[in-house]
């Protein structure tokens, strides 16, 4: 089923994404969280494309296993390492899978100087316009509420997603954060250039401290003052660090729901334990809102 389809249906979607194993590790511990992630019966669950690609095979072939349980695969790809014809072969055997959904991506510049090289999308609008000629793909993108780390300003920022949604985007989703107002102010500055599409809100529950720094360093997503003390007070000790980093990605969820967010995507680091938790803590929210 196509993703787009579903954000029109008027209901809360809240969905998930995983990961991969690295190139030559097994997939058996990832069919069972693509198992443990189905049975909450999320809107659809995204897998993400390995740095460079290097993983691919794994990404094509957990996806087919996110698609045979009967909820949506949504497939990364990103166009970085490989030139357009790589790219739009690996977009084929997506196909082949039964994906219908992929979020296109640039991906991080490699380091080593070889990026652009011959025959590569430069961006990721590029990669969003050719997969929408391919075919029958519903594409999605990504957004970065505080404004990419490459970009010298938000606005810069923005006038390049514009760029993704007109060049066929169909709904965007959102690097994690922690503070919803960013997120509001992000949503209003869409509108006021004119992206129509949904957004969804991407959501990271934090239950390991190490984790966040790791992931703050890479982005530069901001740490309101409430989630430091939270980290501080109990990064620690691992089962209250886990209950307070569900309690806060409920907590934000819930917040976002009831200023009229419809679209909610778990981070879910592959712990289907973590989001079993936060579905459990949402079931009656999530019900009441599809009705
Ligand atoms: P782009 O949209 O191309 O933007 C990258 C930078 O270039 C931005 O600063 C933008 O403002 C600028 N830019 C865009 N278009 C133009 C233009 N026409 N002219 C000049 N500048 C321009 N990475 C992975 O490796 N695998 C994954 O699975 C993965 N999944 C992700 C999922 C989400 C929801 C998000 C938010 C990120 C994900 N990433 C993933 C990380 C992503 O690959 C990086 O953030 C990457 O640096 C940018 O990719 P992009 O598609 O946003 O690039």
């Amino acid at each position: 089923m196509k993703i787009n389809e579903l954000l029109k249906s008027g209901h809360i979607t809240v969905s998930c994404e995983i990961f991969p194993p690295k190139k030559g590790i097994g997939l058996t511990h990832a069919r069972e969280v693509v198992q443990e992630i189905a049975a909450l019966n999320p809107a659809f669950v995204s897998v993400t494309y390995g740095v460079g690609g290097t993983n691919c095979d794994n990404s094509v072939e957990l996806a087919a296993e996110v698609e045979k349980t009967g909820v949506p695969a949504l497939s990364h790809l990103t166009c970085v390492s490989a030139n357009k014809e790589e790219v739009r072969a690996v977009a084929r055997r997506f196909a082949e899978n039964g994906v219908e959904n992929i979020l296109a991506l640039r991906g991080d510049i490699p380091q080593d100087g070889t990026f652009p090289g011959e025959g590569q999308y430069r961006h990721a609008c590029e990669l969003i316009a050719d997969l929408k000629a391919m075919g029958d793909f519903c594409i999605g993108g990504a957004c970065y509420p505080e404004g990419h780390v490459e970009s010298a300003s938000k606005a810069e920022d923005l006038q390049h997603l514009k760029e993704k949604a007109d060049a066929g985007c169909d709904f965007f989703t959102s690097q994690m954060f922690f503070d919803n107002d960013l997120f509001y102010n992000f949503l209003y500055r869409a509108l006021s250039v004119g992206i129509r599409v949904p957004i969804l809100a991407g959501i990271m529950p934090v239950t390991n401290a190490k984790q966040i720094k790791r992931s703050v360093e890479l982005s530069g997503t901001y740490l309101p003052q409430r989630f430091v003390s939270l980290v501080d007070r109990f990064g620690d000790n691992p089962a209250a660090m886990k209950q307070a980093g569900i309690a806060y990605a409920t907590e934000q969820i819930i917040d976002l729901i009831s200023n009229g967010v419809e679209h909610i995507h778990i981070y879910t680091m592959n712990k289907p334990e973590i989001a079993a938790q936060i579905f459990s803590n949402l079931s009656d929210i999530i019900a009441d809102y599809a009705d």
